[in-house]
């Protein structure tokens, strides 16, 4: 068989039946023409149609998400919930709350959190969710009732052995929260490891906020590691101002680089005197507020709506904002100003060029599936805690976390370098990785 041309109708077929669902497309692309080493050792993947069952999720939820505005004006979201697969345990992704969100932008999510929680090497299947609610501007009030109203339909759809959301853009810990509260109402059920991102003080667990910004420089520490480098005394870039752009501004710090700029949706801030992560914080998570706020309170700093975070000249650029945010002129201009290394915190935030253009110009590449893997494990840590009622100390999940990191890393270069790639294609590595995994388990379950 010739896997080449065999995977090229797979994706194909997967546009075709998937029509305008760009991202999820994307997504699918990327995965499937690194594959073709992993089907040409292993033909009997080919032959059980492995690749083309992946593709398709094992159940899709859309839901009508009515609630009350302040004003006592009633407004209807959509809600999804796409559980992709479960080869390896119970469906796991987070939800994302933001007017972008439709069905392909979590399918593209969904496919992706396969492969990235079967990497990490934990029990854990694939899926994502979400609505096209905008929480910009809702009063906290608004959100509870929003969050009500979407756990009302989404609790029958999950368990903690069936389907166990978390957060992602526009949901955090309050968010899980109001989203925990309800399901317990309907449920009249304590069943802590439903959710993941919980309090600490009512299950959750430490370093599941800090996770995933903290993994990403993790990874892009092991990866520059390999050269003989570390984040000392270099210039960082991070794109972002969420939970993982401030937390992995967090660990450069912590790491004795320097951060000298981050972004939000309307412009960027550069303070080269390094970011300043309370005033961030305050600005970000106390007041809800933009960037701009930032740059007004601190005299180092000045914001700017004009051209891009990644005109800002560095040594480490840590894109943690969205997808699609870091397209070929981003990556070139990167690249002329001499960067080593790019580690997406975000969930597929480079485009295909500019994927590219990092590998031509062997700057070291860390996809998101393995380099933003630190949250989704730490959430794995988590329902291990709620299962065995156990809790541990901070420093005791952190040295899971590293753990896990360096794991990840260390399996993305040997696959590689297996499947006939350089150890430096973490692309390749960590695709081919979590694909193989899925795919044992999927052959060995028979057609389901
Ligand atoms: N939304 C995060 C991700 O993209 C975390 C998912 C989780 O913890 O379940 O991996």
């Amino acid at each position: 068989m010739n896997v080449s041309a065999h995977m090229e109708a797979v994706y194909a077929e997967v546009c075709r039946r998937n029509p305008g669902e760009a991202e999820f497309h994307q997504a699918v692309g990327e995965v499937l023409h690194t594959l073709v080493p992993a089907l040409q050792a292993h033909p009997e993947y080919a032959e059980a149609c492995i690749a083309e069952r992946v593709c398709e999720p094992e159940r899709q939820v859309i839901f009508r998400v009515p609630w009350v505005d302040d004003e006592g004006r009633v407004r209807v979201n959509r809600g999804f919930r796409v559980e992709f697969s479960s080869a390896l345990g119970p469906y796991k992704g987070g939800l994302r709350f933001h007017p972008s969100v439709n069905l392909g932008i979590v399918k593209f999510l969904g496919f992706e959190q396969i492969f990235k929680n079967a990497l990490t090497g934990q029990a854990i299947g694939g899926g994502k969710g979400g609505a096209d609610f905008d929480p910009k501007g809702r009063s906290q009030g608004e959100v509870m009732r929003f969050c009500q109203s979407f756990m009302t339909e989404l609790h029958r759809h999950l368990g903690e052995h069936t389907d166990v959301p978390a957060g992602d853009i526009g949901v955090g810990g309050r968010e899980i929260g109001y989203l925990f509260g309800q399901y317990k109402r309907i449920t009249n059920r304590f069943e802590a490891g439903v959710l993941t991102g919980k309090g600490i003080g009512w299950g959750g667990s430490h370093v599941r906020t800090e996770a995933t910004g903290y993994g990403a420089v993790y990874f892009a520490d092991q990866m520059l590691g390999t050269r003989g480098q570390g984040f000392d005394g270099r210039k960082v870039v991070v794109s972002g101002s969420g939970n993982v752009a401030v937390y992995a501004i967090e660990k450069v710090h912590a790491l004795g680089g320097t951060v000298v700029a981050c972004s939000d949706s309307t412009g960027y801030v550069v303070d080269d005197s390094g970011i300043d992560l309370e005033l961030l914080k305050t600005v970000k998570e106390v007041r809800r507020a933009r960037l701009s706020a930032y740059a007004e309170a601190r005299p180092s700093a000045r914001y700017s709506e004009r051209g891009s975070v990644y005109d800002v000249p560095c040594d480490i650029a840590l894109p943690c904002a969205t997808q699609n945010e870091l397209g070929g002129q981003e990556a070139g201009t990167l690249v002329k100003n001499g960067v080593l290394a790019v580690a997406e915190g975000a969930n597929m935030p480079c485009t295909p060029e500019a994927v590219e253009i990092f590998r031509e110009a062997g700057v070291l590449f860390g996809p998101g599936k393995a380099a933003n893997a630190g949250g989704v494990a730490t959430s794995a840590l988590e329902m291990q805690q709620n299962a065995s009622r156990a809790r541990w100390t901070f420093e005791e999940t952190e040295d899971r976390l590293a753990a896990v990191m360096r794991d990840v890393h260390a399996r993305c270069r040997a696959t590689a370098e297996t499947y006939g790639g350089t150890p430096d294609d973490y692309v390749l590595g960590a695709n081919i990785t979590g694909f193989l995994r899925v795919a044992e388990a999927m052959e060995a379950q028979g057609v389901v």
